[in-house]
């Protein structure tokens, strides 16, 4: 697996420790794309750990690239939804029970009613998510799903107004599995501060949250779900309650549930490979 780390920083940064020709520049910001195992990469961490207080990353992300013998022996994978889009269910009429969710950091409240969306507003894709992680599927993803047999998905309805969708469903996990502590979440891939100055809440005490964004790869410990399901959540969440935002589940796939997409041409998802962590 290669493991590159994306971001977008300040080219007056960027220049002190970097040679001007590393990286792309677009107006004063230099995009630099570093090999985890470089030197460079420890050149980042030095520079993001010099300013703490105010992180020098405009952005960042991790791109992971497999070879076909890591795709094809990996017993685990994390699906990603690579469509967003807004206006979120509770701005449609979605009811959620906040008093059931964490006081401390907002993971879990609980759905009340049917999934209220605006027509106009869901993508054209097979799968695709609002910003708290309302994932919504089309037919053609409930029907692949009931023709492979798939395991560990429930559909429910997606409403506009009084009306039921023909298009479309809500998607949510039947089972949760639990993640271990080689999966690794941070603030960014150097910063790992639990609660921020502010008061926000990065890392929940009671355990719901691990952190605001994912820096690892996906690991679960194993259990027998992870064998017997095709489709799951993670039991602990990434993110933060702002605004519209919750934390939100990670989900993982079995390599079964990725052939499916692939050979249905369903479209909306992305993968990459988790790992099975034996106690
Ligand atoms: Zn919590």
């Amino acid at each position: 697996m290669k493991e590159i780390l994306k971001i977008r920083l300040a080219n007056d940064d960027a220049r002190r420790y970097f040679r001007d020709d590393i990286g792309k520049l677009s107006g004063d910001v230099r995009v630099l794309q570093i090999n985890k195992q470089s030197v460079e990469y420890d050149r980042v961490r030095l520079l993001d750990c010099e300013k703490k207080e105010k992180h020098i990353f405009y952005s960042w992300e991790f791109q992971r690239e497999y070879t076909q013998q890591e795709w094809d022996s990996a017993a685990l994978l994390h699906m990603f939804i690579k469509k967003t889009f807004e206006p979120d269910g509770e701005n449609c009429g979605t009811v959620y029970d906040e008093t059931a969710a964490c006081s401390i950091c907002g993971a879990n409240r609980i759905q009340k009613n049917d999934l209220h969306l605006q027509r106009r507003s869901i993508p054209k894709k097979d799968i695709a998510r609002t910003l708290p992680m309302e994932i919504v599927v089309s037919k053609w993803f409930v029907e692949a799903v009931k023709k492979w047999g798939i395991r560990g998905c429930v559909f429910l309805p997606v409403m506009h107004g009084e009306m039921q969708s023909e298009d479309y469903f809500q998607l949510k996990a039947e089972r949760e599995v639990t993640l271990s502590l080689h999966t690794v979440a941070g603030v960014t891939p150097f910063d790992f501060t639990e609660i921020s100055e502010n008061g926000e809440v990065f890392r929940c005490p009671l355990g719901h949250t691990i952190g605001l964004r994912l820096v690892s790869e996906v690991h679960v410990i194993d259990a027998l779900e992870v064998h017997e399901y095709d489709f799951m959540a993670s039991k602990q969440k990434i993110g933060m309650r702002q605004g519209v935002y919750r934390p939100e589940p990670i989900y993982l796939v079995s390599p079964r549930f990725k052939r499916m997409i692939d050979e249905e041409q369903l479209s909306g998802f992305k993968f990459e490979v988790a790992h099975i962590d034996k106690v």
